[in-house]
Parts: C-alpha cells; sequence; structure tokens
C-alpha cells in the first residue's frame, strides 16, 4: 500500500509532467474505483489547463485554470504510468497533454479513489476538512500533539494513527517515528511529557523525508517512457524486522506485537 512518501513522490512526479500543460484528451475508463467516478469528468477536464499539483494527507490533488481540482487516491495498489506502451484492463483514467504525454492511473485492486471538485471546496469537503495537520512542512509540533493527547489513555500507537491527529501516516512511518524518538508505542498518549512529544514531532517528518530520498530515483525513472510511480523500497529500522538485531545500539532484537488487529515493530530495550 502506498504511505504518504510514495504519494509525496508521485505528486512531484506528475508535476514534472502536467504542471502549467493542457489537457487534450481525457478518457476514464470504467464507472467507478472504489467510488463511482464522476461522469462529467472527462468533459470538465478536456482542453484545461493544469496550474498546480498538491498533496493533502494521501489525496493527491490536481488543479485547473477552470477552477476544478482532480483529487485521487492510490487506495491499496494504484499508480500513475507515463507513456506506457500498452494499456491494460487495470488503467482506468488516461490523460493526455498538449506535448504528447499521455499519463495512465493503473490501479489492479481499485481501492483507489477519482473525484472532482471546485478547487474552492476542496478544503471543505468532509474527507479533507477531518484531517490534523500535515506531517510535512513545519505544521506538525510538539504543543498540537501534547493538546490532543491530553487525557488519552489510549496507545501512543493508536493515537498516531488517527487522521484527525496527524495527517496522513500509516503502520509503516508510525513505527518507525517511535522508534526514532525512542518512545515505547504501548504507552497511553496522555502519559508522554512534553520533551518527549517534541522529540516524536521532528521524527515524524523526518522518517518521512529520508523515505522521500530513497524514492528519488524512481522520481527520475518516471521522467521515461512507461516510467511508473508509486511504489519504492526503502530499508526501515524496526518494520518489517521481527526477530533481527536492533539498530539502536542496544544487543536486543526487534519485537512484534499486534496492536488493534495491526502489527507495531519496535525494541523493548530503546523505547521506554
Ligand atoms: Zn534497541
Amino acid at each position: 500500500m502506498p504511505e504518504l512518501p510514495e504519494v509525496e513522490t508521485t505528486v512531484r512526479g506528475l508535476a514534472t509532467v502536467l504542471d502549467g500543460r493542457r489537457i487534450v484528451r481525457v478518457e476514464p475508463r470504467r464507472a467507478d474505483l472504489r467510488r463511482a467516478i464522476p461522469v462529467d469528468l472527462g468533459q470538465r477536464l478536456t482542453g484545461a489547463r493544469i496550474t498546480s499539483l498538491g498533496r493533502r494527507a494521501k489525496y493527491g490533488l490536481i488543479a485547473t485554470d477552470r477552477g476544478d481540482t482532480l483529487i485521487f487516491h492510490l487506495g491499496m495498489s494504484g499508480r500513475w504510468r507515463t507513456d506506457p506502451e500498452e494499456i491494460g484492463k487495470h488503467d482506468h483514467l488516461l490523460i493526455e497533454t498538449d506535448d504528447g504525454h499521455r499519463l495512465s492511473l493503473n490501479d489492479p485492486r481499485r481501492f483507489g479513489s477519482l473525484d472532482l471538485m471546485p478547487t474552492a471546496e476542496v478544503a471543505a469537503w468532509p474527507t479533507i476538512a477531518a484531517l490534523g495537520p500535515e506531517p510535512l512542512g513545519g505544521a506538525l509540533d510538539g504543543r498540537w500533539l501534547k493538546q490532543r493527547f491530553e487525557r488519552r489513555s489510549a496507545a501512543i500507537k493508536l493515537l498516531l494513527l488517527d487522521q484527525r491527529i496527524v495527517a496522513g501516516l500509516g503502520n509503516i512511518y508510525v513505527c518507525e517515528a517511535l522508534f526514532r524518538a525512542r518512545i515505547d508505542p504501548r504507552k497511553a498518549g496522555g502519559g508522554i511529557g512534553q520533551v518527549r512529544l517534541n522529540a516524536l514531532a521532528e521524527a515524524i517528518p523526518a522518517v518521512l523525508e529520508d523515505a522521500i530520498a530513497a524514492g528519488g530515483s524512481t522520481l527520475r525513472d518516471f521522467a521515461q517512457p512507461d516510467g511508473e510511480l508509486g511504489y519504492f523500497s526503502k530499508q526501515f529500522d524496526v518494520y518489517g524486522r521481527e526477530g533481527e538485531p536492533c539498530r539502536g545500539g542496544c544487543l536486543g532484537k526487534i519485537r512484534r506485537i499486534v496492536q488493534a488487529g495491526r502489527s507495531t515493530f519496535f525494541c523493548l530495550q530503546c523505547q521506554r
């Protein structure tokens, strides 16, 4: 499943091909993904010029000079392909630009989504409006975490997965950020002091930025024909490393526990 770094890399890659271009042809190739694709999507995008690309949590935002924004979510298996040599049954949306590039949104499992709405309404869209601050770009700080965790007895791991507290964080990067901040994922959110939450607020963007840097090669390849965006491999410190040696300087091994049905990887010695 693409996590925030992949979505960010996807948006940056799409920007290199789409920003400032006019869309000359749009072909939705099915009526729905996770939910219906707007029936007038092709009509509203054809002929429009793309004025900006951005991201909110795991939603990619593509704005046009007609005052519309195309909002995409990659779901479990979505990816954008550039100048694909063949179009297959999993290519659900094709976009052609005035300089001859063709982009395809490919999503075999179809848990992704495509929405189109007036740009002025995006921030108030309930899905977006309910989100907490972005973990990248300096919007997240330790005081915000302290305020939102106040008197909360839930484990900090679970609180960090709550999109109303921090937008766009998934299981992998919550585990990685807690390891980097040396915080035990089982600890009650309300019991963690300000200094440690300040460290956490720095660790979260740091692990995401490292992952985005690891996806740099994906970004370069995207400019080539048949390039694709959406996934890259990354070496994690704790995620997926059960039983392997801790990299935090202790002699212990990484443990795996299950919290609310999802795996948590951490070091019992380093994380308190
Ligand atoms: Zn350790």
